[in-house]
């Protein structure tokens, strides 16, 4: 992308009404524009941070065994009145009423719509165990919606939802989810926590939070500190294997972890003194076991092996990638701006043409650009005429991984410099051993 055909409005000051530095610096950068409260339009450097958040959402989802789909935002009063949230819901739903004065809502989460999907076509315990999944914009009319889109009332949520014909196989679903939960936001780099929840109007008894530990974070968290050393699941890992998974998710819920609505002081009393962690926290991430509690109201049955009616269990499991974004930023910055992990930045590389309009700068950078474009790394060829301070402000600002600079002085020796954003470590070679370095790890 060349940045003088690409739309980024930089801004100049620091816009005073956001409190967090992630809000501030994702409207800096121009990745969000606030249209009304807590409603937020994603221009487009926000929307390849959001679209590569999503990608690996996905692909952890698809290899986890989930099945995409894909749900309407607007749902139907009648579903939610069969389940009997439609009045249990409250004020954080948004009601809207069609021309035909029938009531419907903007969709706050989607277990009554997916299990009217599943009972219209599945009829048979072969036909399980089965996950569906999509990732859609969700409405919530939050009370205090705050931080940018950390807490927005339109949001974007990937919900999935798991039918299996018993406890056990749900208990695997759910641990299924749970390993491909530490993976996603592994590769995101951030290190989540898995903390015992509250299931809240979902309902239900296993829940858990996966949790990012930061400072401006809303919840209040508790746990050992053994969970910053664990490892993580593999690429490898066997989905369909239920002792391997169980083990996964033993290991990870064997230290006490707690947000605050579940902590429980005597059990955390009894932590050594040195692995007490007490830290705010971000939750990126929530999965429920709830049972039967939906599929017995909207009557979703399979035949089992036993030729019996089987009632359902289902799991439901969401991630919010318009919250990982700000919570990414909040785990990863400095003094000068982003510094985004390359698996979710907006670019991988900026090519920063110091003197655009000199000749020799200028075939230089574009034979770069060319070059790396033809690789496959997603870059950004500051080709302005801004002045070369202005550039590497904007670089630095908004992150991207590894710069390229290209000066008179540098060409003419045949040389440029590269920058890595997260050390500030530079090193000088040529052209062709910086494309050479750049491609490589392709
Ligand atoms: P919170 O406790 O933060 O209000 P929640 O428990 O109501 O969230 P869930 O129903 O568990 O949220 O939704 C699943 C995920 O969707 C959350 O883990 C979070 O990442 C995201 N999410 C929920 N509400 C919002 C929101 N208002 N803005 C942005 N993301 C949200
Ligand atoms: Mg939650």
């Amino acid at each position: 992308m060349r940045l003088s055909r690409f739309f980024m409005p930089i801004l100049k000051e620091n816009p005073k009404e956001a409190e967090i530095v992630s809000h501030r610096l994702m409207l800096r950068t121009g990745m969000i524009k606030q249209n009304s409260s807590g409603i937020y339009t994603w221009l487009p450097l926000g929307k390849r941070v959001l679209d590569k958040v999503n990608a690996i959402i996905r692909e952890e989802q698809n290899r986890s065994g989930a099945v995409e789909l894909s749900m309407p935002t607007l749902q139907s009063a009648e579903l939610w009145q069969e389940s009997g949230r439609y009045d249990a819901y409250g004020k954080e739903m948004l009601r809207i009423r069609d021309r035909q004065d029938r009531p419907m809502l903007y969709g706050p989460t989607n277990e009554e719509m997916i299990t009217d999907v599943f009972r219209s076509y599945v009829k048979s315990y072969k036909d399980l165990p089965l996950n569906l999944y999509h990732i859609q914009l969700k409405f919530r009319d939050e009370i205090r919606p705050r931080f940018g889109t950390m807490r927005s009332r339109e949001f974007m949520m990937k919900d999935a939802y798991s039918f299996d014909l018993n406890r056990e196989g749900a208990e695997h679903a759910y641990n299924r989810m749970f390993a491909a939960y530490l993976r996603t936001f592994s590769r995101m780099g951030l290190r989540a926590i898995p903390m015992r929840a509250d299931t809240g109007p979902i309902g239900g008894n296993l829940s858990h939070e996966f949790i990012i530990l930061a400072e401006t974070g809303e919840s209040e968290v508790f746990c050992h500190k053994d969970f910053l050393g664990f490892d993580i699941p593999t690429e490898d890992t066997n989905f369909d294997d239920v002792a391997g998974l169980k083990a996964i998710f033993d290991k990870w819920t064997s230290r006490y972890a707690a947000t605050s609505e579940m902590h429980d002081e005597a059990a955390f009393a009894a932590v050594a003194e040195g692995d007490k962690l007490s830290a705010r926290g971000i939750e990126v991430g929530h999965i429920f076991y709830f049972g039967t509690k939906y599929s017995e109201a909207m009557g979703a049955k399979v035949q089992g092996p036993d030729g019996k009616e089987h009632t359902v269990h289902m799991g439901s499991y969401g991630i919010g990638p318009t919250r990982l974004v700000p919570a990414i930023i909040e785990a990863s910055h400095d003094e000068n701006g982003i510094i985004w992990p390359d698996s979710v930045a907006p670019f991988n590389a900026s090519v920063i043409n110091m003197k655009a309009g000199d000749a020799a700068c200028d075939a230089a950078c574009e034979t770069i650009y060319a070059a790396l474009t033809k690789a496959g790394i997603d870059t950004l060829y500051d080709d302005t005429d801004d002045r070369a301070g202005t550039k590497f402000a904007t670089a630095d600002l908004i992150g991207v991984p590894v710069q390229v600079i290209a000066g008179p002085r540098s060409i003419a020796a045949g040389e440029v410099e590269i920058k890595d954003r997260k050390t500030g470590a530079r090193e000088t070679m040529s052209i062709e051993a910086a494309i050479n370095k750049l491609t490589a790890s392709k």
